[in-house]
């Protein structure tokens, strides 16, 4: 049996992996290997698999037999192909130890350059290079990486604030550069550099006990180590938690010769994409910087210039792009952002580096884009060929995931007020939108004022790692250096964040929490606002313009492809005819749920409410709920009207009588008092006869209307009279009553008496005829249970899966804060189940219901209401369980379209993988007729679905 293969080598045109075996060699691994077989310059490495990583955590972080063999074998093949030896005292190659888990975790990871620099190698590498400048600089950042990174952070070392050792290193560097008298690192001469590294030596020793490591083998093997150390370490495990990243799958490490772009002014390094990452449109963006490494452009150290001469902005004009700078270089490079564009068919992300005049490349992999950019990308791929390839419209509708819509659908500074507003300054604009709030200044003050619900700006000189917790708080960020590929930008970008980089007008002192600006000096909590679209800084609040993604045309292609895929009907819930003109123009189908308590509580109103509960006797009750009468009409009148003759579900009165009246303070209950002729003691009475100790299962839902038929009978009233006043008008209306919290077959019928009687005498007295519904709500799992017999009499169910999931369960929604979070921690559940619905549990008797619902009234409508409605993962949910429609809020209504037609394309793509494997492996014929009886079923149900 031959020995596992732990290492995978690429190089000279060739390589032992490629592009698919992500999983196995991370994604940078994979790739370098795919460039490399695409005959892409590419500097010889190889990639320690993310089994070692395993094996590593597996066993007491020891690695398996094998590998140091390996690694020897595939050092040697470089050593061959640089023409260069690894630890050789006359010509030294060199090497990089780099990070690279499955998908990209942006600067979570660790990497060491220029490891291989001892005092053996380093005389050999001056004589040979005649740079002595370039080996002291190369070696005082391997130095500075490798204290920080394998020294420290590996070792678990947790300095206190400020003695971290590279920011002691960082300090003495600057320290020499004021003693002489320089500004930039590049103004440092060799003699400077080899004394700065001698001193680096002494803080390390001094700080961390230890020796900085004088041996090649040592350096790479410490690297390797801190590699496979970071995958556990907490920034890694913090960001993998909030992207949801699963901790087994490790990373693998890279080891690659280095290349060098610091060697002088025909060196230089630079990052870019092949289209630009925040607007989406097609032109060839990024940035580089001459005589320069690799981490500086990421690091925001030097604020890096534009790649070519169509990106630069207005104040970019002056300085020079790598185009100008290197025209011939320049044209390589584009040729192979082409090259790698077509071959991958999306736009890459991708790293290079050019030494003495000549190009390699050191990454490339599908780059991250917002939600703006992510839609322009995926229509314009799809709608003609470009760079050589084009995707088909489904490829277009997969690549843009639901949640990059709400980013089109966030607000944007108002213009006419931005312009009055007052200017403090510009930077780069790396993450669209308009944001307002609070400056603070670090990502753990962001975190806490996020908590108590401020809105909050994090305002840094740049962003590392270590803030992305103050990130995720912020509603924005703001750094004043770095470029559009810093740390900053990369993650705001992720997130679809507004952010602002690199605007260097700012001064700020993070220690006395103040922040000088254009002569304005603004101190914590102060607000600003930033059109993270444009780049512009203003003082104050700015109105904000709600969004428009009506004037987005990618968008609006993007949506009519979706809307012919998905077969799924998207809802909303509203109750006032402005939520409901919204709703529309994000293109909803109809109105799953109205609540007519929300129409109680304004001022006008509740007066009556108030009136109508207190009341001893049906006549005085029925007096009350008669001045309620025409408000609810108009409500109504208004709703349908907005709606245009789409469906309208009318949620009956649901919560206890005691939401109403229970908080009233004393004086309010005078007033009452007197406006009703009634004493104070009365209503106090009333009121504590209305108090439950469990008033979510007390007397509430359809339990009103059947103890209170009279308030029943008014909504149906207001609902029909309302809707024979627009029949009449000639306006379409299709009113479906809800009733709410049925559990049993009786109840419903109980309610539905009352509304049918109401609804006969409405058209008999208006002389007009109008279709409605009477249906009802599942949300209590008895309900579910029953529904074969429920749905003999409603026509109607929509799932309130607020309800359900509380009553399924027994968590109290308004209560389960006190323990979720222990919950998820300890991972006894997935999530929380009142935001993405539990398919096991609460999942089961929506599906029970559906079927038996539909097993005595095949054309049965169902649908879903409560936010569970616009979440993603519920809404693909629902399609597979064969519901008509969803229902959510306003905004979430484009976000559930998209959902819906990627339920589609899932299960398309499901029956053909299904398929493929039926034909290889020729089923067994029990297996078919299996497989055969769930497809029957789901057929009934499109058919239901179809009505
Ligand atoms: P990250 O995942 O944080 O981007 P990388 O492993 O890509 O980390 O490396 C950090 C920086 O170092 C990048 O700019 C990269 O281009 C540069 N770099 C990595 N390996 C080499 C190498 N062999 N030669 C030159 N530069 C390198
Ligand atoms: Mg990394
Ligand atoms: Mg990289």
């Amino acid at each position: 049996m031959s020995p596992t293969k732990h290492v995978y080598f690429f190089g000279g045109g060739k390589a032992d992996g490629d592009a698919t075996m992500k999983n196995l060699l991370g994604g940078k691994g994979a790739n370098l290997a795919e460039m490399g077989k695409l005959g892409i310059p590419v500097p010889p490495g190889f990639t320690i698999t993310t089994e070692v990583c395993t094996y590593y955590y597996a066993n007491k972080r020891k690695y398996p037999a094998e590998l140091d063999g390996q690694v020897k074998t595939s050092i040697a093949q470089m050593n061959k192909l640089m023409g260069v030896t690894f630890d050789d005292p006359k010509n030294p190659l060199l090497v990089s130890v780099r990070s690279g888990a499955r998908t990209s975790m942006p600067g979570m990871m660790e990497t060491v350059l220029n490891v291989g620099l001892t005092s053996k190698t380093i005389p050999g590498l001056i004589a040979k290079t005649q740079n002595e400048r370039f080996v002291w600089d190369a070696y005082r950042r391997l130095i500075m990486m490798y204290a920080d990174v394998v020294m420290e952070k590996a070792a678990g070392i947790e300095p206190a604030p400020h003695e971290g050792i590279r920011e002691l290193l960082e300090e003495e560097m600057h320290r020499v550069k004021v003693a002489r008298g320089v500004k930039m690192d590049t103004d440092l001469t060799a003699a400077d550099l080899k004394t700065l590294c001698e001193s680096f030596k002494k803080i390390i020793k001094k700080q961390l006990k230890k020796e900085f490591p004088d041996d090649a083998y040592e350096q790479m093997w410490g690297g390797i180590h801190a590699v496979f150390a970071s995958w556990m370490g907490k920034r890694a495990v913090a960001y993998r938690k909030i992207e949801g990243i699963p901790e087994e799958w490790g990373t693998a490490v890279n080891v690659q010769a280095m290349v060098f772009g610091n060697m002088g002014d025909t060196s230089a390094t630079g990052v870019a994409f092949t289209r630009n990452p925040a607007t989406g449109e097609n032109l060839f963006f990024g940035e580089w910087l001459p005589n320069a490494q690799g981490e500086d452009v990421v690091a925001g150290i030097r604020t890096p210039l534009p790649l070519n001469v169509s990106t630069k902005t207005e104040d970019q004009k002056a300085v020079k792009s790598l185009e100008e700078a290197m025209p011939a270089l320049y044209k390589q490079l584009n040729g192979i952002q082409l090259k790698l564009e077509s071959h991958y068919r999306d736009m890459q992300d991708i790293e290079f580096t050019i030494q003495e005049g000549k190009l390699y490349m050191l990454q490339t992999r599908v780059g991250k884009r917002n939600g703006t950019a992510a839609i322009r990308m995926a229509v314009e791929m799809a709608s003609k060929k470009e760079k050589g390839y084009q995707i088909t419209i489904e490829e277009a509708i997969g690549r843009v995931k639901p949640d990059q819509l709400d980013e089109l659908l966030h607000p944007m500074c108002d213009p006419i007020a931005e312009k009055k507003a007052k200017f403090l300054a510009k930077g780069l604009p790396a993450g669209p939108g308009g944001a307002t709030g609070a400056i603070v200044f670090s990502a753990d003050d962001a975190e806490a004022w996020g908590k108590k619900g401020k809105k909050v700006i994090l305002v840094r000189n740049e962003t590392s790692p270590e803030d992305v917790h103050g990130m995720r708080a912020a509603q924005a960020i703001l750094t004043a250096k770095g470029g559009m590929t810093s740390h900053a930008a990369l993650v705001a970008r992720g997130w679809g964040k507004c952010c602002i980089v690199g605007c260097s007008s700012l001064d700020i002192n993070a220690r006395t929490k103040t922040l000088n600006v254009n002569g304005v000096t603004l101190k914590e909590g102060d607000l600003i606002t930033m059109n993270g679209s444009k780049g512009t800084i203003y003082l104050g609040d700015v109105k904000m313009l709600p969004a428009d993604p009506d004037n987005n045309k990618w968008y609006k292609t993007l949506m009519t492809w979706v809307d012919k895929t998905r077969k799924l009907n998207v809802r909303t819930n509203a109750e006032s005819p402005e939520d409901a003109a919204q709703a529309i123009a994000f293109g909803a189908e109809g109105i799953g749920l109205a609540r007519t308590e929300h129409m109680f509580f304004d001022p006008k109103r509740i007066g009556f409410v108030r009136q109508m509960i207190v009341s001893d006797s049906v006549e005085e009750r029925t007096k009350a709920l008669a001045n309620l009468l025409p408000f609810q009409r108009e409500d109504f009148i208004g709703i349908f009207q907005a709606m245009a003759g789409k469906a309208v579900t009318i949620r009956l009165l649901d919560p206890p009588l005691h939401e109403f009246i229970g908080d009233l303070p004393a004086k309010e209950i005078d007033e009452l008092a007197k406006k009703l002729g009634v004493t104070p003691e009365k209503i106090k009475a009333r009121i504590a006869q209305l108090h439950e100790l469990n008033p979510m299962l007390g007397h509430r839902g359809c339990r009103l209307g059947v103890a209170y038929p009279e308030i029943t009978e008014m909504q149906a009233r207001a609902i029909f009279e309302a809707a024979a006043e627009l029949t009449k008008k000639k306006v379409k209306v299709l009113p479906e009553v809800m009733v709410p919290l049925v559990g049993t077959v009786k109840e419903f019928e109980n309610q539905e008496a009352i509304i049918r009687k109401v609804a006969a005498e409405v058209m008999k007295a208006a002389g007009v005829k109008f279709k409605y519904m009477v249906g009802t709500m599942i949300e209590i799992p008895r309900a579910a249970l029953v529904a074969n017999k429920i749905a003999e009499k409603a026509e109607f169910f929509s799932f309130g899966t607020n309800d359900l999931t509380q009553m399924t369960f027994g968590y109290s929604r308004d209560d389960i804060g006190g323990f979720l979070p222990a919950y998820l921690d300890g991972k006894i559940l997935p999530a929380d189940p009142f935001q993405t619905i539990d398919q096991e549990g609460v999942g089961q008797l929506i599906q029970i219901g559906i079927e038996r619902g539909r097993s005595s009234r095949p054309e049965l409508k169902v649908g879903i209401c409560g936010e569970h409605g616009g979440d993603a993962t519920t809404v693909k949910f629902c399609h597979r369980v064969g519901m008509n429609y969803v229902s959510c809020s306003p905004f979430r209504v484009p976000i559930a379209r998209l959902a819906a037609a990627h339920a589609v394309l899932e299960e398309k793509a499901a029956a053909a993988c299904c398929k493929s494997s039926c034909k290889t492996k020729a089923a067994k014929p029990a297996a078919k007729k299996a497989a055969a009886k769930p497809a029957a079923k789901k057929a009934v149900a499109k058919k239901a679905a179809k009505k």
